[in-house]
């Protein structure tokens, strides 16, 4: 799996339609302060379900709309696309009936995020599967952001050891345990509404 090409629309500072083809080997960002590089890889990380505002240094999740300048007006929607080359067919099961993944997450204001994954609607819980699975997602320590490196010199060690997870590609195995859980839990209180039903009926 490899990204191949990223496009943005109405994300942050990127208002006009924007699509960066992402080259073979080593990719470099480089301009002045504030012309958004950061921007963009927060764009990436967005994609990949990244659902925590503080993460996307903002207050809320709409903050990653274009929020308008003196000049233009604030949009009504953000939409980033990420489009993975699969040729390989190395995409966890599930999501490999393809050479090419495309996959857009929108948001608009009011409204909330929507997913598709090659044009059909997805859930964000299965594109974050599909990246946590393939050991990189929004959580990645690929994505290095400003301020980490000493946030992971005084992390915890229960941090650490989640950042080593994630690298491993294990990070999916604790959302999918903690939905056996609820499911778990869910059928026990069943069963107990059950045996209610028939002590009142013994
Ligand atoms: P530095 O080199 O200083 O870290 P950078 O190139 O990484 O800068 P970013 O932090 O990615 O730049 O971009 C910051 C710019 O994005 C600021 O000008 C900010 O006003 C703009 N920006 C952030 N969110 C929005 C938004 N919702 N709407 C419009 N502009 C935004």
């Amino acid at each position: 799996m490899r990204f191949t090409r990223l496009r943005l629309n109405g994300f942050k500072s990127f208002v006009d339609p924007t699509d960066l083809v992402i080259a073979d080997g080593l990719t470099g960002v480089v301009g002045p302060n504030g012309c958004g590089k950061s921007n963009l890889l927060e764009a990436l990380r967005w994609v990949m379900g990244e659902n925590r505002p503080t993460a996307m240094r903002g207050g809320g999740m709409e903050d990653v709309i274009f929020a308008g300048t003196s000049t233009r007006s604030a949009r009504n929607f953000a939409e980033v696309s990420l489009q993975i080359d699969n040729a390989d067919r190395l995409a966890p099961a599930g999501f490999n009936d393809s050479d090419m993944l495309d996959v857009i997450r929108r948001i608009t204001r009011d409204a909330g995020s929507a997913y598709k994954l090659n044009g059909k609607d997805v859930r964000a819980r299965d594109v974050q599967m599909l990246f946590a699975d393939a050991s990189t997602g929004a959580t990645s320590p690929a994505l290095v952001r400003q301020g980490q490196i000493s946030e992971l010199i005084n992390a915890k060690p229960r941090a650490r050891r989640r950042i080593l997870e994630d690298a491993a590609g294990i990070a999916g195995l604790y959302q999918r345990r903690h939905e056996a859980e609820l499911r778990l839990n869910a059928a026990e209180q069943n069963l107990a509404r059950v045996d209610d039903v028939l002590e009142q009926l013994a």
